[in-house]
Parts: structure tokens; sequence; C-alpha cells
């Protein structure tokens, strides 16, 4: 058997992490068993759907590195598949028209929750009559179509995260409403109904979903006997959460896996750290891996059934690894869209290749997310600095400036500046004014990033002289208006 899985978003909004999450654990099992992962976009909902959610599903999901087998199938494009569903159902007794309205629906709820009962439909357009189905449709009332749902069946499944699941037809709401009318008759399908009739089309043989899902389970292993399609295997995957222990929302930062992307973590780092959310590996020590590394090790008994708690301190770590580790020239190529967004121009010499490898050399190791690229290099991306408190305190101190003259005039006699000869600047001006190298050093700092602290002074100043701005600084430092 071939194993095959899906991805069915609703594209309502951008790529969620919890869907991302649901893709990751379909990915891996996917790739596991070598089998196929499809991607379907569950666009019904016409007036909450919009092609550009859509679009940012895709995206996200391949720049994540998730990549799909077949589709993207779109729901609004079988729409007809699923009115023959309908109809099926219809011809076999097993669903009918309900003519309800929603004024009888809101009474039959008050009266329940009066008698502080929970709410549902009491089936009673269950058995019309053709006289009573003519009545109604004389009076103008439109209708919905209803699957019926026998109170005393007990659904069972065996779930692939939670084990042995077990739910009473009558915990369900009375016989469910699985397509709404339309002026042609049967109009649009609701999700439960849609999804089963896609799943069994489709061959889906592993249903993996967030445990939100799990009553629309028990209402879908209904629709699957009524079709007399096999089941398919089910695994509820549990929650994320918050640092509170709620599901994690809006309210905590967290939204779109493209707010992610912006924030600057690596797709690597954040595919690596989702995988983690509620799963570990069989060497739970090891924390840094990639999807095909997980994909192999991948299974249903090392996901956890309690929710998985979003731990930001982790996801930067994580992401920390990935960036101190990769090749410089992949660096580049992530931070320049940062440095872009922040209106720095790779211009002047900052667009040769040889001074970017030495910046982001430079800067690696200090960063975390990708963003930080920004803050920590913003003195090579201005033409003059401001000079921080500190700075500027360091800069009025007795024989500074003389010491940073005596800089200034040594580099005009510099042909080239390179490591060694920015080191023998330094220690000449020590000898020939008889300072301490320390302060020489401060100095120079505090004259060319405006900061007292900061990325390796010879570097800096060999990024800065690359692209003519050491000297602008170090006479600026030691002007009277400074
Ligand atoms: N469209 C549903 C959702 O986005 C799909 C759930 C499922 O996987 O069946 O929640």
């Amino acid at each position: 058997m071939t194993i095959k899985v899906r991805l069915a978003p609703s594209p309502t909004g951008n790529l969620h992490i919890g869907t991302a999450r649901t893709a990751v654990f379909n990915w891996l099992f996917a790739r596991h068993h070598h089998g196929k992962f499809v991607l379907r976009i569950e666009d019904t909902d016409v007036e909450r759907s919009r092609p550009e959610f859509t679009e940012n599903i895709l995206q996200g999901l391949r720049w994540l590195g998730l990549n799909w087998d077949e589709g993207p199938f779109f729901q609004t494009q079988r729409l007809e598949i699923y009115k023959q569903a309908v109809q099926t159902l219809l011809d076999r007794g097993l669903a009918y028209r309900c003519y309800t309205t929603s004024e009888e629906l809101d009474a039959l709820r008050e009266a329940q929750k009066a008698r502080g009962e929970a709410p549902r439909y009491d089936n009673r357009h269950r058995n019309l009559t053709p006289e009573q189905e003519a009545a109604y449709k004389a009076e103008g009332r439109s209708f919905v179509i209803r699957f019926k749902i026998d109170d005393d069946r007990e659904i069972v499944w065996n779930d692939l995260v939670r084990d042995k699941m077990v739910w009473r037809g009558s915990d369900l709401g009375g016989d469910m409403v699985i397509a709404r009318a339309a002026a042609d008759g049967i109009g649009q399908p609701l999700y439960n109904f849609a999804v089963v009739v896609d799943d069994i089309d489709m061959q889906i043989t592993h249903v993996i979903r967030g445990e939100d899902h799990i009553a629309n389970t028990a209402k879908q292993i209904l629709l699957y006997e009524a079709f007399g399609a096999k089941i398919p295997e089910f695994a509820h995957t549990p929650l994320i959460l918050n640092q509170e222990g709620r599901k994690l929302s809006k309210r905590d930062g967290v939204t779109s896996i493209s707010d992610f992307k912006q924030m600057g973590f690596t797709a690597e780092a954040l595919v690596n750290y989702m995988t983690l959310l509620g799963w570990s590996p069989p060497d739970s020590t090891q924390e840094i891996f990639t999807l095909q590394e997980a994909a192999q090790q991948f299974s249903f008994e090392r996901v956890n059934k309690a929710g998985a708690k979003f731990d930001w301190a982790k996801l930067d770590w994580i992401n920390s690894q990935y960036i101190h580790t990769m090749s410089v020239d992949k660096l580049i190529d992530l931070v320049i869209p940062y440095w872009e967004e922040a209106g720095y121009k790779l211009t002047g010499g900052r667009e040769e290749r040889s001074w970017l490898e030495r910046l982001v050399t430079l800067i690696q190791p200090s960063l975390t997310r990708l963003v930080d690229a920004v803050a920590i290099s913003k003195l090579f991306f201005t033409d003059t600095v401001e000079f921080s408190e500190e700075a500027a305190t360091q800069l009025k101190q007795e024989g500074v400036a003389t010491a940073i003259k005596g800089v200034i005039v040594a580099l005009q006699n510099q042909q080239e500046l390179n490591e060694a000869s920015a080191q023998d600047i330094i220690k000449k001006v020590v000898k020939e004014q008889n300072f301490k190298k320390g302060l020489i050093m401060r100095s120079l700092r505090a004259a060319l990033t405006g900061d007292m602290h900061g990325p390796d002074l010879i570097q800096s100043w060999l990024l800065l002289h690359q692209i003519g701005l050491d000297k602008l600084r170090l006479a600026k430092a030691i002007a009277e208006d400074n």
C-alpha cells in the first residue's frame, strides 16, 4: 500500500505556525514511508477565502522545504463532485432535505438551554412525507442537506497519537448539515462532507491534523461508512501552546510563517524547531537535524499527546546554530534582503563580494536572527556615526586627539591597509607618542564606530577603509564641532 497524506489548509489567512507544523508531520510521515504528500486548498468558504492567502500558504510551504507531490487541488473546482456525492447519499436514504428555518432552530436551542441541555438538532425533518416537503417548498423555505446520525452509534478508532478514541452518535449534535441549498438545487458543501469526499477520491491513507479536529473525525467516520469507503488511519497532533499553557495565538506575537521569516528566522531552523513541537527523535538529546534526517526517524510513537509549549529561547538558539555554521556565501544572500528592507544601499564599494564576505564573517558569530545584521552593521552603511555618550567621553580624554591625528598621518603614508599594516600604525603611534595601546584602541573604536562595544576593531577598520570611510570618521571625531 502506498502511504498518502494530505495538508488541507483553508486560505482564510496566511500560513499559520499550527498549519505549518501539521504540514511538517505530514511531510515527515510521507517521506519516511516513501509515500505521497498531497496539497489541497479548502476554499469553499468563498466569503473568507482569498487568493493572496493561497499564495502565502504555497510560498510558506516552499520556503520551509515542504514540497508536495500532488496538487494544489482546489475544492472550488470540485463542486460538481460534491453535488454528485450528496445525491448518492440522498439516493441511499442516508441524507435528507431539512427545511427548518433559522428562527425555528433558534427557538429549539433556547428551549434546550432552558432545560439545561446541550444544543442539538432534533432531527425533526428526518422523515418528512412528500406532501410535507411540497408544503414547505410552497412556503418558499430553503433547505439544507442533513446526514443521518444514529444517536446509539458508537464510533471507535485507534488514533495513532491518542490511542483508542470512543465517541457516541448522541454527542454529535443530531443529524449534520453536509450542504446548503443553492438556486439550482444542492449548493455549497460543508467542510466535514467535502473533506471526506476528497480524502476518499484522493485515496488518502492517513489523515494527520491538529487535535482540534477530533470531534470532526467522529462525524467523518460515519460518512466514510455511508459511502462504503475504507476508513483511513487518523493521527491527531497536539496543539501548540504558549508559556501559560493556552493555545498559541496572535496575542503571543506569533502569527504566520511569513512573520517568522521577517523576524529573521531561517527556514531550516524554523522547520527544525517545528519538528520538535510535539515530536522527539529516538535520541532525544539530538536537537539539530535536517528534515531528511528527521524523516528517517519519524514515527507517531514519539509524538506526544500533551500540548507542545512554544519556546522562543529555544527557537532563537536553534536559529543561531544554523546561522553560525552556514557558509558565509549563503549568509550574505540571506542578510541582503534585511539590509535592503532597512534602506541600506550596496553601493560605494559595498557591492564588492570581498567586502561583503569580510563584513559577514565579522558579524556572523553575533547574529541570533538574520535581522540582527541590520543593527550590527549599521555603522558600515552610514557615512557618519552618532557618538554614544561613552564614545564622546572617550574622545575628549587628554591626548586622544593627538593620537588620532597620528593615526591619520600614518594612514596617509599607507598604500594598502591590511591587518598587519593596521597593527603597525597602532604600534607606531604608541611608540611615537608614548601612549598606552589600550587607550589608542579604545579611542579608535570610539572614532570609527561611534561606540565602545562592537565587532572586532581591526576588522571593522579595514571594512571602513575599503569603502573610504575611516579617514572621514577619524577627522570628524577630532573636529571641534563633533
Ligand atoms: N481545512 C481544514 C483546516 O484548515 C482542514 C482540516 C483537515 O485536515 O481535515 O482546518
